[in-house]
Parts: C-alpha cells; structure tokens; sequence
C-alpha cells in the first residue's frame, strides 16, 4: 500500500517540502507519496483526524496551524510542549504525536551552514512568533550565554523571553526601536531574523528589521527567510562583513528530522538539497 505524507498550511504557496521530500522517497526506494494540503483554519481539525488512517505516516505543519495542532494530538514530545508549536505530527497505529523539528533543524543549519557553535554565545533574536520560540528554545539548550529577542509588538518578545527563562538564562526583551536595538545588536556573536521581513510575497517583502549601521562584521547572521535566499537583512549583513546564511539550510534540516520520525531512516540531506531549484538556493 502506498502511504500517505503531506504538509498542511495556508496559504501554501511558498511549501518546498513536497519537492524535497518526495526527492528523498524516491531516493530510499520509500512507496509513499508526500503532497501539499492547503487547509482553512476551519477545516484544520477534521483534516488532522484524517492522519489516524492505516496508509498515512504524518505530516507537516505549517502557518498557520503550529499553535492550534497542540490540542489536536494525543501525545506531545516534550520540546514541542516547552516551544508551544507543532511542525510534524507521526501516526502510530492511529495514536498521534507531535514533535517541533524547526527547533533541532535550526541549530544544525546555523552549525552546517556557517560553523556557528552557540555555547557561550551571545545572541540577538528578531521576531517572536512562531519560528522565533523554536528558534531560542534551541538556542538555549545548545548553550547560548545571552540573548535579547526584539519585536515589532514588545509585549510578544517579553511574554517569549518569559516562557524561556530559567536559571542561568534570562534574555532580555526590546522592540524594533533603533535605540534599544543599538545596546544588543553591535555586541551579538549571532543575529537571527525570525520575523517575515524580507519574505516575498509578505507585507515587508523589501525591509530589513535591523538598520544595516548596527550590525558588526563580527556577527554571524542567519535568516530564517528562505524566499529569496538573499533578503535584505542578508544583503544589509553581507554588506557589514558579517558571515551570512539564509533559511534553506534550516527548512531541509527541519524536514530531514521530520522523515527519520515517520520512515525511521535517516534522511538523504544532499538528495533534499539537490531536489530545490538553483534560483531559489541562491546559486
Ligand atoms: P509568525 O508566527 O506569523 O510571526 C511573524 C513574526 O514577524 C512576528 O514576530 C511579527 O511581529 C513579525 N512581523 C511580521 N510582519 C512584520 C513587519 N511588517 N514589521 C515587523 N515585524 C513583523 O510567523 P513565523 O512562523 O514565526 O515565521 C516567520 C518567518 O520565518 C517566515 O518568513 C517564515 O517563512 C520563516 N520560517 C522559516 C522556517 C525555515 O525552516 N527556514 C521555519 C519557520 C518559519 P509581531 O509579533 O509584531 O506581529
């Protein structure tokens, strides 16, 4: 029988995870289809039942159902729980778990992509939605020593830097002001945009959240936006001397945790990355 993946979302216009996903299939000689499933809101719920069948494996999850997918399985590993995000769900004889791999996917992007080790590290994190909570949780567990997350809505990045304190990390919490963001950023080892500024097709497809004068040619500088591979944080850090990485590394590592859970091998990386287009890995 021909088993069932795919990645819900909506609007799903962006999703390479059917391409590099069902390239990595292929590859393993998996009979599986993997599709994209583009999903309201409203029918989110009914479609996540669906996954109890005996031919499907799992799925992807994406915006804008990271949050809503922690009520809808039976178990939750225990990152996803402390993140409060979704991005994969398993089917095991009917019985649902939820895993976050955007959080695992992003470290070893950051180490493979640009030899960033974060132990000790200071890091500046732009944004606090979803990406952003996997993304410092991450970082913390891999050892970062401090950190500010700064956000459009300020309250968002105090309630993020919140949930993540614990003993020896405390990250402090700042809007995008230029003032605030002038104490953090020329200081940071590591800066992340974890907002959509810069992602095409969004509502600040061409802004930076960082004016190109704070960013040192020290930093590393890593964007979580993958279309285009070069946005204009990226643009702004090249142009600094900074060491950059757009959002491709972490979109197949997220993806290559994601089909060890579901087929219990491990994923064929290179396959995955040779599956997407040259013009969109910025070659
Ligand atoms: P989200 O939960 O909707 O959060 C969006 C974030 O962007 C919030 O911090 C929001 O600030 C900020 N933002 C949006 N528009 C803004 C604007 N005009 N000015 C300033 N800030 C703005 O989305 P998400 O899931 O975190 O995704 C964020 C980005 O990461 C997306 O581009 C997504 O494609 C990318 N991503 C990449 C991967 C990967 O594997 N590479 C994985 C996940 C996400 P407010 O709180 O003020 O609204």
């Amino acid at each position: 029988m021909t088993k069932r993946l795919g990645i819900f979302g909506y609007p799903l216009h962006h999703s390479l995870s059917p391409l590099f996903q069902q390239a990595a299939l292929g590859a393993l000689g998996i009979d599986a289809k993997f599709e994209g499933w583009p999903t309201k809101p409203e029918d989110f719920a009914q479609a996540v039942e669906g996954l109890r069948a005996d031919d499907c494996l799992g799925c992807c999850i994406t915006q804008p159902h990271k949050e809503a997918a922690l009520e809808l399985v039976d178990e939750l590993d225990p990152p996803a729980e402390a993140i409060g995000a979704i991005n994969t769900i398993v089917n095991t004889d009917g019985r649902l778990k939820g895993y976050n791999t955007d959080a695992p996917g992003f470290i070893r992007g950051l180490r493979e992509s640009v030899g960033f080790e974060p132990e000790g590290r200071s890091a500046l994190i732009l944004g606090a939605g979803g990406a952003a909570r996997g993304i410092v949780y991450a970082l913390r567990e891999a050892g970062v020593s401090r950190m500010a997350i700064a956000n459009r809505t300020e309250e968002r990045a105090q309630t993020l830097a919140r949930d993540m304190s614990r003993a020896r990390f405390r990250p402090d919490a700042i809007s995008l002001d230029v003032d605030q963001l002038a104490n953090f950023a020329p200081y940071a080892d590591l800066i992340v945009n974890a907002t959509s500024m810069g992602m095409r097709g969004g509502s600040a497809d061409e802004e930076s959240p960082l004016p190109p004068e704070l960013i040192s040619g020290n930093a590393v500088c890593y964007d979580a936006v993958y279309v285009p591979p070069v946005t204009p944080f990226l643009e702004a850090s090249e142009g600094a001397g900074a060491q950059v990485a757009g959002g491709l590394s972490m979109l197949i590592y997220q993806g290559a945790e994601g089909f060890k859970l579901w087929t219990g091998q491990d994923a064929p990386v290179d396959v995955m990355f040779d599956a997407i287009p040259p013009t969109m890995r910025g070659d």
